[in-house]
């Protein structure tokens, strides 16, 4: 689904040219749960940005479900990526002004999606998080991981083929920075693709497949042991 092949992002500084992304080449199936890992500054964002079509890339190759993403005008990317990816936050990025409910329709109404469905699933995605009492509460009557569902109610409303999360655990405590952990999971094994940055190797364990990233490169990329233990159930279940 997502194939990215030599991607090469550079900043101009002044008279400096920074390369951020040195030749990444990396690819992604429906359904992975991948974590992104390593330092401060190593690329992990700019990564993301390309991959969620917020960022072009100075060179190479990215194909999205077949399509040639560098082939297209910026209207035809704004919508592939209002399509297909839904993004998540360290800060949640909700709007203040408005309810938790009209922060998730946000993204249906960019859909052309009618008013009456969109409050519907907007309702509905909210329920399934658990949020379904505080559909009216403005981002400032919410804690810290009320918003963050709030967030991911908002990216999953229009069905995305890709969740991408950029350290959505980050502004957490850790008791409900597990609790948001716990529902990506649960995303992932409902046949979401989701793609998390995080610089806490806890965390990224509880991924798939662990990819670092150093200095704009890609040192390591594994299966974790919850990939093994998975693939372990199944085949038992087939036994
Ligand atoms: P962190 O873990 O701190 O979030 P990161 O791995 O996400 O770090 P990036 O945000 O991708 O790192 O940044 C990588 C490098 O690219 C940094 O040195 C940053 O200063 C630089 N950079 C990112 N965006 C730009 C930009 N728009 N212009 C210039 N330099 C940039
Ligand atoms: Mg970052």
């Amino acid at each position: 689904m997502i194939e990215l092949k030599n991607i090469v992002k550079s900043f101009k500084r002044g008279a400096e040219e920074l390369t951020i992304l040195k030749s990444i080449s990396l690819e992604v199936e429906k359904g992975e749960f991948i974590a992104i890992v390593g330092p401060s500054g190593s690329g992990k964002s700019t990564l993301m940005n390309t991959i969620g079509l917020l960022d072009v890339p100075t060179s190479g190759s990215y194909m999205l479900d077949g399509v040639a993403t560098e082939k297209l005008r910026d209207d035809q990317l704004a919508e592939v990526r209002n399509r297909k990816i839904g993004f998540i936050f360290q800060q949640f990025n909700l709007l203040p002004r408005l309810t938790a409910i009209e922060n998730v329709e946000l993204p249906m109404i960019y859909a052309g999606i009618s008013r009456k469905e969109r409050r519907e699933r907007a309702q509905a995605m909210l329920e399934s998080l658990g949020m379904g009492q505080r559909s009216h509460h403005r981002p400032s009557e919410l804690s810290g991981g009320q918003q963050q569902r709030v967030a991911i109610s908002r990216a999953l409303a229009i069905g995305p083929a890709i969740l991408l999360a950029d350290e959505p655990t980050g502004a957490l405590d850790s008791n409900t920075g597990k609790e948001v952990l716990e529902l990506m999971i649960q995303l992932n094994e409902a046949g979401n693709t989701i793609i998390l940055i995080t610089h806490d190797l806890h965390i990224a364990e509880h991924a798939k497949r662990v990819v670092t990233i150093r200095d704009g490169e890609i040192v390591g990329d594994r299966r974790t042991e919850r990939t093994a233990l998975s693939e372990r159930q199944l085949t038992e279940v087939h036994r």
